[in-house]
């Protein structure tokens, strides 16, 4: 099977400059393969967030932020390209890690890009929304309450709208940061269910603080470590067979945060903050 790159970055540096210099990504070579899942994993503080906000130019609305090297969206330049900024977003979407409703109804919630992109009637608009919320696990939920604000859903529910609301503009590339940290286990398991889903349509690539749901969801995987790349693979051979020591190190480190807790996501993302000794 011939497989596309969706999204490469070539030698990427990015350097938090301020009080204290911090080189947050150091000459990360890495190629995302398209219609996958890529995982992001590493410990706390190693490059995770910064890599994934590089990759739709999101760091340009901090001004302490300087990069070089290159990201290619296919065979456009992300950086230093005419393409209008709007249309690298619209291309590749961004979901935070924190779930945040607009202060909008839940139909407006969805609606809210197709307006501003395009020019859609009430029908067309209707069948869209219908579709996102559909494609994130939600339409059955809220299709009684379209009306009512965004905001007044479950938090777990309102990631799933961040989703639909990101899907709805069409995007090729969804870049999830630890979407699922700050749910409760019930919660986090419908979205794990709802990515797992939408990784046949789109390139997804997520930041996650857990190993098991790396193992869960990922077809490949990437360890970062103190902004340097790692190692890179699909998931069977990044799990059992780990080429470079600091993987295995890590891998076997978080072994037993895996098992010792299955039940409880919240723990298990606070345990993995901390890298093992051994590479610490
Ligand atoms: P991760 O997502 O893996 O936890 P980040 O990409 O958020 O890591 O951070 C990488 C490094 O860059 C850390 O040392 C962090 O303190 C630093 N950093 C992140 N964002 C900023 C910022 N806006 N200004 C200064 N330093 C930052
Ligand atoms: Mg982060």
């Amino acid at each position: 099977m011939t497989t596309h790159t969706a999204i490469r970055t070539e030698n990427l540096t990015v350097t938090y400059t301020g009080k204290r210099e911090v080189t947050a990504l150091d000459g990360v070579s890495i190629e995302f393969t398209e219609n996958k899942l890529t995982a992001i994993i590493g410990p706390s503080g190693c490059g995770k967030s910064t890599l994934l906000k590089s990759l739709n130019r999101l760091h340009e609305i901090q001004s302490n932020t300087e990069i070089s090297g290159e990201v290619y969206f296919g065979d456009e330049r992300v950086y230093n390209t005419d393409e209008p900024l709007p249309e690298i977003r619209r291309h590749v979407g961004y979901v935070p890690q924190t779930p945040t409703a607009l202060p909008l109804s839940i139909y407006n919630n969805v609606a809210y890009g197709l307006k501003i992109h395009g020019n859609y009637s009430k029908a067309e608009l209707d069948e869209r929304v219908e579709t996102y919320l559909r494609k994130v696990n939600l339409w059955d939920e809220v299709k009684d309450r379209l009306d009512e604000p965004g905001a007044e859903l479950s938090t777990g529910q309102i990631q799933r709208l961040s989703l639909a609301r990101s899907l709805a503009v069409e995007p090729m590339v969804l870049l999830c940061d630890e979407v699922t940290s700050a749910l409760d286990p019930i919660s986090a398991e419908r979205v794990e269910q709802t990515l797992a889903a939408l990784k046949e349509e789109y390139t997804i690539i997520m930041v996650t603080h857990s190993m098991s749901q790396a193992q869960r969801l990922a077809d490949d995987v990437v360890f970062l470590y103190l902004g340097e790349l790692v190692e890179a693979n699909d998931v069977q051979s990044f799990f059992e067979n780990p080429r470079d020591e600091r993987t295995k190190q890590f891998v076997s480190g978080q072994e037993s945060v895996a098992a010792a807790d299955t039940e409880d996501n919240t723990t298990e993302s606070e345990q993995s903050e901390t890298p093992p000794a051994s590479v610490q």
